[in-house]
């Protein structure tokens, strides 16, 4: 397939370093709050990279990590650590925290069809490694103590901005609102591998280091989960766009600097998911979490249709009016599989393999998935059998998984009674959704009442309200 790479600025067949097998490194979530959607975004698009990549009969072994510690609010190793502001607003322990959204974060990719990596591995379990790396580096003259904390010395790299637009002149105080004054650091570029001291002195977690009793900085855990589980080449390391500065440009210079050659061949980045006031956010506006959508009445597959439309290589900006375009267009979609008969001969064999290799050529053009998913209307239109359809739709569902003939299927027994379908998910989200119109009628608020009837309209859901309660059928 062909990639855009980040690193060399160009798009150019993806070949891993051994034929046939790829070693891809995510950076995971940092688990202090929900995720909201922006960065769900990051992770499907990493998800459908890896299920393409699969397609292709490629082996992929992929490690994410879990940051439970040294994630300050500025990526610029400034501010207070994420995690103790996660724990200080809920008055629980960082590990009570860290567990809470981690699992969270599991549901919510398991309602958007995320594959969860093979392997998950949070920070606070490989400190001794942290500390091995960080002494070799001491060791090899790129990291230095300094003020009680150690950092690396970014002068010591060749091309430090190899990966980023920024320059050193960015980096001036005052340029960028994550940039303050640390006057232990040689260069403006320097990071923290290790605090012992940081203005914040409240840490909960806290470890023992030749350097003293801290914390390992935010950067160096990707490097040492992924050396540690990968080796020491890598493929592809993908993130959102944010992460390319200063977390992934530090992830590079610490790397090589203790591997002594180059580590990571493709740098894959999503763009960001924005909403109307431009900016994703855990802390002002609405929260968009996977949960919201879900009890305005959404099917979260629908927000997968909706960033599978989009190329991960653009911003996108979030409304419920492009949702709601999105959701109509998959539950049309959904209908239209659901109108096949059910298949009761053996599929054609070519013709499923002749929308294998479109839809190779397709998405395997920089995850062109949007192009991709227009062959699931050609394929709707063809003059073939139905289990000819159904099997070159599972196909191409492998990768993008939308649930396509399952959910085609759930609503055909659907059809043949609510009852027959039973309390499944999909019925209960459609409870929550009533309940939320039932509270929002109780407020007076008729607007976003009315809102939800016709988004479960849209999704063939009709409403009748009773005086002892709102009954629901398919349409
Ligand atoms: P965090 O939990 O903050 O470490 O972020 C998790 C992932 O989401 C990282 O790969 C970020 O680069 C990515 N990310 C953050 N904000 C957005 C956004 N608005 N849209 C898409 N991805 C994002
Ligand atoms: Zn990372």
């Amino acid at each position: 397939m062909k990639l855009y790479n980040t690193l060399t600025k160009t798009v150019s067949d993806f070949v891993p370093r051994e034929a046939g097998k790829v070693k891809m490194y995510t950076c995971g979530p940092t688990v202090y709050h929900y995720a909201h959607i922006g960065n769900l975004r990051t992770y499907m698009m990493e998800d459908v990279l890896e299920r393409f990549l699969g397609y292709e009969g490629m082996q992929v072994e992929r490690v994410m990590n879990i940051t439970d510690v040294g994630h300050l609010t500025s990526d610029a190793d400034t501010g207070e650590d994420k995690m103790l502001k996660g724990a200080k607003r809920e008055k629980k322990t960082v590990m009570q925290v860290a567990e809470f959204y981690k699992e969270a974060f599991f549901e919510d990719c398991r309602r958007l069809n995320i594959a969860v990596p093979a392997k998950v591995v949070p920070a606070t379990s490989c400190i001794d490694e942290f500390i091995r790396v960080i002494s070799a580096l001491i060791e090899k003259g790129y990291a230095y103590p300094a003020g009680g904390n150690i950092y690396f010395d970014t002068s010591r790299v060749k091309d430090y901005y190899a990966l980023t637009s920024h320059t050193s002149d960015n980096l001036k105080v005052g340029v960028r609102d994550d940039v303050d004054e640390d006057s232990n650091k040689r260069n403006k570029s320097d990071f923290v591998l290790w605090f012992t001291k940081s203005k914040f002195d409240d840490q909960e977690l806290k470890w023992d280091s030749p350097w003293g009793v801290g914390y390992p900085g935010w950067h160096i855990e990707c490097s040492c989960i992924s050396m540690m589980n990968l080796g020491e080449y890598l493929d592809i390391h993908c993130g959102g766009v944010d992460n390319i500065f200063p977390h992934h440009t530090n992830e590079i210079a610490q790397s090589e600097a203790y591997l002594g050659h180059p580590w990571c061949s493709l740098w894959f980045h999503v763009h960001h998911l924005n909403d109307e006031s431009g900016k994703m956010s855990k802390s002002k506006g609405e929260f968009l979490t996977v949960d919201l959508l879900v009890k305005k009445g959404y099917d979260p597959l629908a927000y997968r249709y909706f960033c599978l439309e989009s190329h991960y290589r653009k911003p996108l900006t979030f409304s419920y009016d492009a949702l709601d375009n999105a959701s109509k267009a998959y539950s049309r979609l959904i209908r239209r599989i659901a109108s096949l008969e059910e298949p009761h001969e053996e599929p054609d064999p070519v013709f499923v393999q002749r929308y294998e290799d479109k839809f190779r050529k397709l998405v395997g053009n920089d995850l062109n998935t949007a192009a991709g998913m227009t062959l699931l209307y050609d394929i709707l239109k063809e003059d073939a059998s139905c289990a000819s359809k159904y099997a070159a739709i599972d196909s191409l569902d492998r990768v993008l998984a939308l649930s396509l003939t399952a959910k085609a299927r759930a609503l055909k027994k659907e059809d043949e009674g609510p009852a027959a379908a039973g309390a499944d998910q999909e019925s209960e989200e459609i409870e929550a959704a009533i309940a939320l119109r039932a509270q929002a009628k109780k407020e007076k608020n008729y607007k976003e009442a009315d809102r939800i009837r016709n988004e479960l309209a849209n999704r063939g859901i009709i409403l009748t309200d009773t005086p002892s309660g709102t009954t629901w059928k398919r349409a």
